[in-house]
């Protein structure tokens, strides 16, 4: 693998997908979750905080040592959009077992209910964990990081509700847990400029896109890439995902 890159795996549901739902790719199966997890210890890749990413791409490459030090590291973070309960069923006691850390984007609006976004297109309702789970996770080495309030495509909201979501998802973190959240995930990966300068204002220090590829030394905090782990996710394609240029030729948003 090149030295000099981070990666940020995004999952969504760790569950068995239901009958009839659509857009199975969400899912990954809780085996697969366990192999990946396991995959990641038994390479030596080192799963940090997104805070860490984010020093990762402050860092000077020529800064001496900073070389060798680079050529023994293999960053990676895990995050999970939406917030759904599968994660604290699921996903999160494999994530104590290994002591890794993870962050997960919640949508503040609708925790303790169900997928309102898309339930209807997906034809599935999933339950959204509630305030005392996500609090229980922050208590437990897990990040809690912000997805608006009500999971809107931002781009397609006015000036006014894009402020009201992100700030307000901001917000909402802050009264229910007593905490600053600082990091914020684009509902479907969707931004403009309008949406990332409230992500900015609101004091977020970076962000996630669905952008595709590795982090990098010097890039954009605030559209950090990353790579989708989903249901067709083998433990060949997890590999490959990982350390070849695959996700970075797939690339775009
Ligand atoms: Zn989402």
């Amino acid at each position: 693998m090149p030295s000099g890159r981070a990666s940020i795996l995004m999952y969504h549901n760790v569950g068995i997908p239901p009958q009839g739902a659509k857009l199975r790719s969400l899912y990954v199966t809780p085996r697969m979750f366990r192999f990946q997890m396991w995959y990641l210890k038994k390479a030596g890749f080192q799963v940090v905080s997104l805070n860490e990413i984010l020093g990762f791409t402050r860092e000077d490459k020529n800064a001496s040592g900073g070389k060798q030090k680079q050529k023994n590291k293999r960053l990676i973070s895990l995050t999970f959009d939406d917030g759904f309960l599968d994660f604290f069923e699921n996903a999160f006691p494999v994530l104590k077992k290994y002591g890794y850390p993870a962050t997960v984007f919640v949508v503040s609006g609708l925790a303790g209910r169900e997928n309102l976004w898309d339930a209807g297109a997906l034809g599935v309702r999933k339950k959204l964990m509630d305030w005392e789970k996500i609090r229980y996770l922050k208590e437990n080495g897990i990040t809690i990081g912000a997805h608006t309030q009500t999971h809107p495509k931002l781009s397609s909201l006015s000036p006014d509700d894009i402020k009201k979501e992100v700030h307000g998802s901001r917000a909402g973190i802050k009264e229910r847990l007593g905490v600053e959240a600082e990091f914020f995930c684009y509902p479907y990966g969707d931004f403009n400029d309008a949406a990332v300068r409230e992500v900015k204002k609101a004091g977020f220090l970076g962000a996630v896109s669905v952008g595709r590829g590795f982090v990098c030394r010097g890039d954009d905090p605030f559209a950090l890439k990353r790579i989708p782990v989903r249901l067709n996710t083998w433990p060949l394609s997890f590999i490959y995902k990982l350390h070849s240029d695959y996700e970075i030729k797939k690339g775009g948003f």
